[in-house]
């Protein structure tokens, strides 16, 4: 029996995002016990996802033992026809005070590290 074969461009290849390995990276010098990474809303990758790309990243490396905690954060947009400040819900853009689709993006595109607890030498 043959399989059928995939057109190239079928097959999955997870990258990781160039910021996630920077961190990890500078963290791998380190090798702290535990780091808190802040996530935003709208960052192009989700809990899980970085968790997963994480744990990618950290196999092999100083980190296998690091324990990740991610503290998200919580999108914030201001609309420039009004200047309310809102939560974009489901990816809505739209202001809901006045309806308005230009808004600036507060919060919500972050990925850093907040803290590292260093190991107990
Ligand atoms: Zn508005």
């Amino acid at each position: 029996m043959r399989l059928i074969s995939q057109p190239e461009g079928a097959v999955f290849i997870m990258f990781s995002h160039p910021r996630l390995m920077k961190i990890v990276d500078q963290l791998s010098g380190q090798s702290p016990r535990s780091v808190t990474i802040a996530l935003g809303e709208l960052f192009p990758l989700n809990e899980e996802q970085l968790r997963s790309q994480w744990e990618e990243l950290a196999s092999g490396t100083s980190l296998t033992q690091t324990r990740l905690t991610i503290r998200l954060i919580r999108a914030q947009q201001q609309c420039m026809t009004c200047l309310e400040k809102y939560h974009p819900s489901n990816g809505e853009i739209r202001c809901p005070h006045c309806g308005g689709a230009g808004a600036k993006i507060l919060a919500g595109e972050e990925l850093y590290v907040e803290s590292t607890e260093a190991r107990d030498e």
